[in-house]
């Protein structure tokens, strides 16, 4: 459900636009790219579509370089205070390129209470030009200081996987941890094959849906690379350290042993042959 958000293009045109949204979400990725769209909607300098390469607006918009479009996310696990100055700092002149100057806080409730004071200050005297945007997932978490001088918009994405894997939602969201978790552990360099321990009384189909959940999660991770640099999912964060040429790899070899399992092949050895794998790539490609 996104039209909430996708509106905000047409109240720009017709001059509607509040000057701060508080976005609340169950997926930090995927609205961060339809708020991109939107954006280029708005800064767009042809008339925009889908994929408008041809303005330089738009591709600065995609390398995330566009100097009037800044993307905040926490520093380690807090928004700070000087990354909130630093911003008033850039947004105090006004902008070459664009009309308007854009600020997107990701993961808002991250801010901490310096911060959200500096925030508060730049909130109460909006210069008609800066438009901003707070993300969260956790809306409840995010001051009320900052909670009331936004409009609210609320965007939900159906997640439809667990239909696919004929599970209930509870049982997608346990697999899913459990895929999240050991794969925390392998990539935090824990990862001798004594991690396959916390799998073993699982059976052949619980652990072809792990690798197929092993699968999503290197696949989103890589996605959101191409949204943004910026990753914006605090569970995934073991990921950044590695390369889009080492997730491309381990998506390679994911696949593979999906094709593997499907022959009677025996799951534990499966198992052991994915770590050390795993490990290969990480030892050739970081
Ligand atoms: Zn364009």
């Amino acid at each position: 459900m996104t039209e909430e958000l996708e509106k905000l293009s047409g109240y720009y045109q017709e001059g509607k636009l509040a000057h701060a949204y508080l976005i609340s979400t169950n997926n930090n990725v995927k609205t961060l790219k339809v708020l991109l769209k939107v954006i280029k909607n708005i800064f767009c300098v042809q008339k925009y579509s889908d994929n408008c390469n041809k303005c330089s607006l738009c591709h600065l918009i995609d390398i995330n370089n566009l100097p009037s479009l800044k993307i905040i996310s926490p520093d380690g696990n807090i928004i700070k205070k000087e990354q909130i100055q630093e911003l008033k700092h850039l947004f105090s002149k006004s902008s070459q390129y664009t009309k308007e100057s854009i600020y997107i806080i990701l993961n808002a409730e991250k801010m901490n209470k310096e911060a959200a004071n500096t925030m508060l200050k730049f909130l109460e005297e909006p210069d008609g030009n800066v438009i901003g945007f707070f993300l969260t997932n956790e809306k409840e978490n995010v001051l009320l200081t900052i909670q009331s001088r936004c409009q609210l918009i609320d965007v939900n994405f159906e997640n439809k996987d667990f239909e696919k894997y004929n599970l209930t939602t509870d049982e997608y969201c346990n697999y899913l941890n459990l895929t999240t978790e050991y794969l925390r552990n392998l990539e935090d360099n824990k990862g001798s094959i004594l991690i396959n321990n916390s799998l073993i009384d699982y059976e052949k189909k619980d652990i072809i849906i792990f690798f197929k959940l092993c699968l999503t999660i290197y696949n989103q991770e890589l996605e959101s690379r191409f949204v943004t640099n910026i990753n914006c999912d605090e569970n995934f964060k073991f990921l950044n350290k590695f390369s889009n040429e080492n997730l491309k790899e381990k998506i390679k070899l994911i696949v593979e042993i999906l094709k593997e399992i499907q022959y009677n092949v025996n799951v534990n050895l499966l198992l052991d042959k994915f770590v050390l794998k795993m490990e290969g790539v990480n030892n050739e490609i970081i």
